[in-house]
């Protein structure tokens, strides 16, 4: 099967220091993937390096038929491509409301939404309320972005990636600073999210991870360490090992 996204044998190094170490993983369209590992593992620098952020020195990046690595694609060529990324922390505007932070996404080319602010002009209120639906915040359309729970923003802010329709899209711990309530409301919205384009969730919380009910990658110094269920990986005496630090 041909795949959406396939790494292999990526290395960057930082001063010398290998953070992504002859990295190979695998992501097919529509899966959801779970991405754990414990700090310096080199999660962020695997984001870094997929959007385009931190070019590798060796190895290659293939997105459908283009290897990004090699194309020197900017951060924002990438975007285009339909690779999304959600940031840790949400980034909605807080003074406009909800469905007004849906509709500038849904006009904005894909990328960051800084540039485009659109004032309240008609667009498709059928495809925000779909997607205000999906991210549970359809009696919410009216509401100031700043009003929202830390959850809901979150939400929202994943709403506002889903508007532009990404075919891959990196979720950087969603679950952080969240309720329990919101915890497991993100995990139906990142499922459901999943049905239709790749979601991968690089996250800390173990229960999170295994509502998530999906394949998971343990990095470990810049290298896939284990892979397959959350049962199997964290069966495995190596993953033991690195979690307890020995
Ligand atoms: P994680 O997200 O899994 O905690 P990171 O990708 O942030 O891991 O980091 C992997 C390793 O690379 C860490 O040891 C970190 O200190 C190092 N590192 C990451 N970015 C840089 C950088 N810009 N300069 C130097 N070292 C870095």
């Amino acid at each position: 099967m041909s795949m959406l996204l396939e790494v292999s044998g990526v290395s960057v190094s930082f001063d010398g220091f290998k953070a992504i170490n002859n990295l190979s993983i695998n992501f097919a369209e529509a899966e959801l993937r779970a991405i754990i590992g414990p700090n310096g593992a080199g999660k962020t620098t695997f984001m870094d390096i997929v959007t385009g952020k931190t070019k590798p020195d060796e190895g290659r990046v293939i997105w459908g038929e283009k290897n990004i690595s090699l194309l020197g694609m900017s951060e924002s060529q990438i975007a285009m491509e339909g690779i999304g990324r959600k940031f840790q922390k949400p980034t909605v505007f807080e003074d406009q409301t909800v469905r007004q932070n849906l509709a500038m996404a849904l006009k904005t080319p894909r990328g960051p939404f800084a540039v485009l602010m659109h004032k309240k002009t008609a667009t498709n209120a059928a495809r925000i309320e779909a997607i205000a639906d999906e991210i549970g915040l359809l009696d919410q359309l009216m509401r100031r972005a700043g009003e929202l729970s830390h959850g809901q923003k979150q939400w929202l802010e994943i709403g506002m990636l889903l508007a532009q329709d990404p075919r891959l899209l990196l979720v950087d711990e969603p679950a952080a600073g969240m309720t329990v309530e919101e915890r497991e409301k993100t995990t139906d919205i990142l499922r459901r999210a999943a049905e239709t384009r790749a979601v991968v969730v690089v996250e800390h919380d173990m229960a999170f991870v295994r509502r998530l009910e999906c394949k998971v990658t343990v990095l470990h110094e810049g290298s896939v360490l284990a892979e397959g269920s959350l049962d199997h990986v964290t069966s495995d005496q190596t993953v033991i090992d690195v979690y307890l630090g020995r």
